[in-house]
């Protein structure tokens, strides 16, 4: 496995791979990996013949009151995760090379990116697609792998690509759990056990959710309702919203429509922010 830290050599590396005709997959990550990155090398893995993966915890998604400095973060660990699992790349950009200090150029999408995390994180999207893009011109991949855990970020990188024609195919993995629902989560690391404990719930609501569409309820008030409801039984939780969208608009739908609806919930457990959502 190689790990590369300067642009101009992954850019190099990665035209030379395309014009061999090889196919460059790309799984790009903030770090502190889990399963649920690691299920992304497995399927660049199967789609490709060269897998890279970034490592960049990138300031431009965080407001100055979030948690970029205090990000978990832990390379060597990484490294030897990615090494195991059989990615051929790591790409770790410096911050001041991708972002240096004069940097004035954004990637903002208009639609998609303003509601659910977009209405309290009102930065957060231009600085994902951003530096995705940024990262789509370095690397060059044929097809980029995203997680179903970030459904919002899956659906605006999805529309930036379109709208942008870049020329790359985006797969969706699935969210890899706890054995207890908890969704894997690099932020998980910030919870005590007790929070841990109360962290439970929110999977364990959108199940419960899940299970009502299964068994027939449509109405999105209902479901919300019953959500919210357990949400509220935790002492440590805190409900930033409940919303349930359209999987590609990310629009409040009416009514679920089934194999079409996503149930996403933000929510504090303490000082701790976690998202989750299910597909219905
Ligand atoms: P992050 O390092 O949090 O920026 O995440 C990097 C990629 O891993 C994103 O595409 C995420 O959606 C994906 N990811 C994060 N957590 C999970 C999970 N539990 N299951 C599947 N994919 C995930």
């Amino acid at each position: 496995m190689q790990v590369i830290e300067s642009i101009n050599e992954m850019q190099s590396l990665a035209m030379g791979e395309r014009t061999r005709g090889r196919l460059i997959g790309f799984v790009p990550t903030m770090g502190f990996l889990h399963e649920g990155h690691l299920s992304l090398i497995d399927l660049a893995r199967e789609k490709c013949d060269l897998t890279v993966v970034s490592i960049f915890v990138n300031p431009a998604q965080f407001a100055p009151n979030e948690d970029f400095d205090s990000y978990p973060r832990d390379t060597e660990r990484d490294l030897r995760l990615c090494r195991e699992r059989g990615a051929d790349i790591v790409f770790m950009p410096s911050r001041d090379a991708l972002f240096p200090k004069d940097y004035s150029t954004f990637v903002t999408e208009e639609t998609l990116s303003e509601g659910l995390c977009g209405i309290s994180r009102p930065q957060f999207f231009r600085g994902v697609c951003t530096v995705v893009a940024k990262l789509f011109n370095i690397v060059r991949p044929d097809v980029a792998l995203f997680g179903q855990k970030d459904a919002q970020q899956a659906a605006v990188i999805r529309k930036m690509v379109a709208d942008l024609n870049f020329p790359v195919d985006i797969e969706v993995g699935p969210t890899v759990r706890e054995s207890d629902g908890l969704a894997l989560s690099s932020r998980n690391a910030y919870l005590s056990t007790a929070q841990r404990e109360d962290a439970r719930v929110i999977s364990q609501a959108l199940f419960t959710a899940a299970k009502m569409v299964e068994e027939g309820q449509r109405n999105v008030d209902r479901l919300a309702a019953e959500i919210t409801h357990l949400l509220s039984q935790k002492r440590r939780v805190r409900v930033i919203y409940v919303e349930i969208v359209d999987r590609d608009t990310m629009r409040p739908v009416r009514v679920v429509n089934p194999g079409r609806t996503v149930i996403a919930v933000a929510a504090w457990v303490d000082e701790v922010r976690l998202i989750d959502n299910v597909m219905v």
